[in-house]
């Protein structure tokens, strides 16, 4: 078999009403998917993550002008050497943000074409499932134009409670005591009961998250998420050991060398690689066998559509409990609850939460089909 064409698709629309996180307003949703084709036929996908205020065509330049020719006319059952070529010859320009979402795109989709070839789910070629369904959190929570606060968060809490949620993630970063005081709000509203996580996406220093930190310990939350920049590892490892929440980053990290000081300092004690920016399967599956063998558990960052949320769905299912146990510490899944018009069309049957559960694909590939007509209809000329 040899991958004869790499096409890649900027998607791209705007949303009815922006929404805000602590790093600006979000104004669109956007994709690139990537369709990669071989001579039998078999065609693969895949998608490169494009955060909030990121602008699909780099990524989608970067598959065209650089990856493409590398993988073209090559077998995908070499996936490990042409990962390691793609990386290779784009380091110069690369190494991190959006050559590795780009090689990540790529990756997933020669994935996708094994596990089709083979007529196998991609967890099985990844060697084998852990579990066939995972406990999703909701992610969402971001401020919109005259939003009153905290009263829209605890309406948005009841909402996701109802359906059957039993964890969430509260966007923080506006403010050390605004904070404060809208976490508290939202613990007292629901109870003890659920899961709480808070998200501040990197937009405090040390000394400002120390100071939340403190404060909310007592809100029984379960992780705080990028308090600070991905760049200070050493801030990271002084919260750390200040604090019972534990601490979690990863979405903006890269590849196994960007990951490995994270891991072998022990600077979180949860691991947010994203599977469509860190580099896909292929690098992603190192960067567990690396958090695995420091003990540290991993539950991915997912932010992208549908095929994207498929893919990580596989990936998560190969995600060993660190450690394994009679009753492990099992990954969640990051389940986006925010707009996206295409999140959920682009995929044939989409994928549901039944009974506070999301079920992993088991069907050949990532486990999902793609519906061109919504490729047409977002796809940017
Ligand atoms: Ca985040």
């Amino acid at each position: 078999m040899k991958i004869v064409d790499v096409r890649t698709h900027v998607l791209s629309t705007p949303l009815d009403e922006p929404f805000a996180f602590s790093m600006g307003w979000v104004h669109r949703r956007s994709a690139v998917i990537v369709e990669v084709i071989t001579d039998d036929g078999v065609i693969g996908w895949g998608e490169t993550l494009c955060h909030g205020l990121q602008p699909p065509q780099i990524a989608a330049a970067i598959i065209e002008h650089a990856l493409k020719p590398i993988v073209v006319g090559q077998d995908p059952f070499d996936v490990d050497v042409l990962w390691e070529r793609m990386y290779n010859l784009t380091r110069p320009f690369g190494q991190k943000g959006a050559v590795p979402n780009a090689i990540s795109g790529v990756d997933i989709a020669i994935w996708d074409c094994l596990g089709r070839a083979l007529g196998k789910p991609v967890h099985k070629l990844l060697g084998g499932a852990y579990r066939t369904d995972v406990q999703p959190y909701a992610t969402g929570f971001y401020r919109r134009q005259g939003g009153v606060y905290p009263a829209e968060a605890v309406d948005e809490a009841r909402r996701h409670l109802d359906r059957g949620f039993t964890a969430m993630k509260l966007k923080i970063g506006f403010g050390v005591e605004e904070d404060i005081a809208y976490v508290q709000a939202v613990r007292e509203a629901v109870g003890p009961g659920p899961k709480i996580m808070v998200d501040a996406n990197h937009a405090y220093n040390v000394g400002a998250a120390r100071r939340i930190l403190k404060a909310i310990e007592p809100c029984g939350i379960h992780w705080f998420e990028e308090p600070i920049s991905p760049e200070d590892i050493d801030g990271y490892r002084e919260l750390k050991n200040l604090t019972s929440i534990y601490l979690a980053a990863g979405e903006n990290e890269f590849t196994k060398i960007g990951f490995r000081e994270w891991v072998s300092r022990r600077a979180v004690d949860m691991l947010q690689p994203d599977l469509c920016a860190a580099g896909g399967f292929t690098e992603c599956r190192k960067i567990s066998a690396l958090a695995q063998a420091w003990h540290m558990p991993i539950t991915p960052h997912v932010w992208g559509s549908g095929i994207g949320l498929a893919a990580s769905l596989q990936f998560i299912a190969t995600l060993p409990p660190a450690p394994l146990a009679l009753n492990p510490i099992e990954p969640m899944l990051e389940y986006d609850q925010s707009a996206h018009p295409f999140r959920q069309d682009l995929i044939c049957g989409g994928i549901t939460m039944e009974g506070g559960r999301v079920v992993i694909p088991s069907g050949p590939g990532i486990g999902v089909d793609v519906d061109r007509d919504v490729i047409a209809r977002y796809r940017q000329a």
